[in-house]
């Protein structure tokens, strides 16, 4: 990689940052033994960091997957979430435009090494040049991988449209199939709105269709044999994430939150689960090949279970977060956040001085969590201001 930071373990490449994020020794000792917390506040360039390292940090870990936020507005009051009110949303003209996010996208991939591009919010769909953006992308990036989050409210009028643009895939949020429960999980009465754009974007053929579930203690958890039956009948990949303390209520606790060995153990007794032989390459769900204890020799399907709590891999994300309002977030859980609105918004600042500073933030990124170590449930977690909706899921 030619690096020349004269910290040879803080200038691995991310393989070497080690695999074990519980543990993370490799990646502790490259933090204690060359680089203090000035190091994380200074600039990547002062560490020796060139242009075309990308988004490197100083544990060695490379951001290639980027997660941009279209919008923090959302139509749903998911609990795990949204407050039941809703947030303050943005003024229009301190959110990213069309072309800002074209020209964030074109930096991130043809000066920082992005490679692929997950579109979220709040909710994606509500944005009314949503269209308009992902064609816009691709059309600078014909190959880029372009998958986008939503809520599926609206998918089923937008679904086509946004094939045609380019979108290559689509994960859908949807965590009950009953009617009642959605509507108290999300606080809106809304699930056939939402079956209605899942089926719209398989008939279009939006990719393989992930479904992103949640499961809330009493509420939902009932329910992860029969979501699962359901996904697999349907062709879709269904991935648990675990609850995360990202709600406005902050309502989460970690004896609250159902951890993925209990939804192995849910989804056992009706399923057998062994590990997807695929390589993991970074991908935050661990998944599993899914066989009906009914019919055991045939594999029905894939599930995923993110476990950013109970089974963290902070040691190999490969994440760059930038929010609706174009600031870089390197952790989910951090607390800093560096702007770029500001610089793409000043005349004559070039894509170079925005990629830099992008790198700056990266370079910066904490160990895992948000702080130094793992730990959402530890006593020194602190939760960010923001919510799920306002970073970016
Ligand atoms: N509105 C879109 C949606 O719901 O898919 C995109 C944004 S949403 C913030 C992205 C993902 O984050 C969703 O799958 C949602 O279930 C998940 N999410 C939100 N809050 C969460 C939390 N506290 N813990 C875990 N996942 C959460
Ligand atoms: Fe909205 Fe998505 Fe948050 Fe639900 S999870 S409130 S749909 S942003």
């Amino acid at each position: 990689m030619g690096i020349q930071l004269g910290m040879p373990s803080i200038g691995s490449p991310p393989s070497a940052a080690g695999s074990g994020c519980a543990t993370g020794s490799t990646a502790d000792d490259a933090a204690g033994s060359h680089a203090g917390a000035s190091d994380a506040n200074g600039s990547a360039a002062a560490a020796g960091v060139r242009a075309a390292d990308g988004l490197l940090d100083r544990y060695g870990r490379r951001a290639t997957d980027m997660r941009l936020s279209l919008t923090d507005k959302c139509n749903l009051r998911c609990t795990y979430c949204m407050p039941a009110e809703g947030l303050d949303w943005l003024a229009k003209d301190k959110v990213l435009s069309g072309a800002e996010i074209v020209r964030l996208v074109r930096i991130g991939v043809d000066e920082l090494g992005v490679r692929e591009l997950r579109l979220t919010g709040g909710e994606p769909l509500v944005r009314a040049d949503l269209v308009d953006i992902v064609a816009g992308i691709r059309s600078n990036h014909p190959d880029l991988p372009i998958s986008m989050t939503t809520n599926g409210l609206g998918l089923d009028k937008k679904a086509q449209a946004l094939k045609d643009a380019g979108l290559t895939r689509i994960n859908v949020s949807l965590d009950s199939l009953h009617p009642d429960t959605f509507a108290q999980l999300t606080r809106r009465p809304f699930l056939p709105r939402v079956l209605a754009g899942v089926e719209e974007a398989a008939r279009v053929g939006l990719g393989l269709i992930k479904i992103n579930a949640v499961l809330m203690r009493g509420i939902n958890d009932v329910e992860s044999p029969d979501l699962l039956e359901w996904a697999v009948s349907h062709g879709f990949e269904l991935r648990f994430i675990e609850q995360m303390p990202l709600d406005a209520d902050h309502g989460w606790t970690r004896d609250g939150m159902i951890s993925a060995a209990e939804i192995r153990g849910w989804l056992e007794r009706d399923f057998i689960l062994t590990p997807d032989p695929r390589q993991r390459d970074g991908a935050p769900a661990e998944r599993w090949e899914v066989r009906r204890r009914s019919a055991p020799d045939v594999v029905a399907g894939i599930v995923g279970i993110i476990a950013s709590v109970t089974e963290p891999f902070c040691a190999d994300c490969r994440r760059t977060r930038i929010t609706a309002e174009g600031k870089v977030r390197s952790c989910l859980f951090s607390h800093e956040e560096t702007d770029l609105l500001e610089l793409l918004r000043t005349p004559g600042s070039g894509d170079a001085a925005v990629a830099a500073r992008w790198q700056d933030a990266m370079w910066g990124k904490p160990k895992a969590h948000g702080m130094d170590h793992t730990g959402l449930g530890d006593a020194d977690y602190v939760q960010p201001d923001r919510t799920m909706s306002a970073i970016g899921g």
